[in-house]
């Protein structure tokens, strides 16, 4: 059986186009997966204009952000079942002898490949996933919030498991992409105040941002950071793609505070980093995440305690993907999210 597939076919710019492919043929310990929804992610848009960092495996179907039921299990695989809800991980192939593997940090593997780069995503009807990454999905969560889940994890791993948030906290957050937007509404459920800050092409975004409760700031932090005591805010979440925002952080932070570093660029550092040393703060960098982490993140989603819903900027069918995209490379709307066809 063929369906309509996102593929990124070559590593020159713009070699994203809809491909028929045939559904994968499952390995013993596999699920195959029917999607139900996938959402576009900042590096599948990386890919699409290439200037992604990482190696990529063309032809490749993108998308790592997704949800559906299992159409099949493999003859190894225990406690799943055709028809169960689920959403999966991202770390397609791991070593399962790394040491990094052995203590529960698969993450962290330097082998380990994910899906839209490594193997092929989800933009498609049809996914192959091993059955180690699968997470159960609640009846009452809707596949188009639930395929959320995996930035709510990078967003969960950076303010929850990196950095250490007290209530009470003032805590700034750089750079309204979407793992901004939801690195500042994890920070507010730790009970910390945050300011989400942006340029003046982000101010769509920023708007969005204000239903999470944070104060958004356009151009200078400093005097939010500096508003109880003069001495900075208690912590930075650097979700920028540019190096340069480090040097940003390191004036606004606080003697003994923190900085955890999600967002990532390929450019080198300018400037000198002596303030790291003199304020005694801690440089915190933060990757990806792992099975507690999904765990209770879907328990966030399920309850209703962490709401995706204000970051949708629309659902699109996969054979409309330019559209999503392009959407969302603008700054039009902070997600999109696919549906197969
Ligand atoms: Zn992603």
């Amino acid at each position: 059986m063929k369906s309509a597939a996102v593929v990124n076919y070559a590593p020159e710019k713009g070699s994203v186009e809809i491909r028929e492919i045939e559904s994968p043929t499952i390995g013993a310990e596999d699920v195959l997966l029917e999607v139900a929804n996938v959402g576009v992610c900042g590096s599948d848009l990386h890919q699409w204009t290439a200037d992604h960092s990482w190696p990529v495996n063309y032809p490749v179907v993108l998308g790592h952000e997704f949800g559906g039921r299992i159409v099949e299990v493999g003859k190894d695989v225990e406690h799943w079942k055709e028809g169960d809800r689920v959403v999966s991980e991202t770390a397609a192939i791991i070593s399962r002898d790394n040491p990094m593997t052995r203590r529960g940090l698969y993450n962290l593997d330097p082998t380990r490949k994910g899906f839209g780069y490594g193997v092929n995503g989800a933009m498609t009807k049809y996914v192959k996933v091993p059955s180690r990454i699968l997470h159960h999905v609640p009846d009452q969560l809707p596949f188009e919030q639930a395929c959320l889940t995996e930035p709510c994890c990078v967003a969960y791993n950076a303010v929850v498991k990196n950095a250490r948030i007290e209530p009470g906290d003032r805590v700034i957050v750089l750079g309204p992409g979407t793992i901004g937007i939801l690195c500042a509404a994890m920070a507010r459920l730790c009970g910390a105040e945050v300011a989400l800050v942006g340029l003046p092409q982000d101010a769509h975004r920023l708007e969005i941002a204000k239903q999470y409760g944070c104060e958004v700031i356009i151009g200078d932090a400093k005097p939010w950071a500096q508003q109880r005591d003069g001495l900075g805010c208690d912590g930075v979440i650097d979700a920028a793609g540019a190096s340069i925002t480090l040097k940003i952080a390191l004036e606004l932070v606080r003697p003994a505070g923190w900085i955890s570093k999600v967002g990532w660029g390929p450019q080198p550092l300018g400037f000198n980093i002596d303030p790291l040393v003199q304020k005694n703060i801690t440089l915190q960098g933060s990757f990806s995440h792992n099975w507690p982490i999904w765990e209770r993140v879907i328990a966030l989603l399920s309850s209703g305690q962490f709401d995706v819903r204000p970051i949708i900027g629309g659902v699109w069918p996969v054979t409309e993907w330019h559209e999503a995209f392009e959407k969302m490379h603008k700054g039009e709307v902070v997600k999109s999210v696919l549906r197969p066809v």
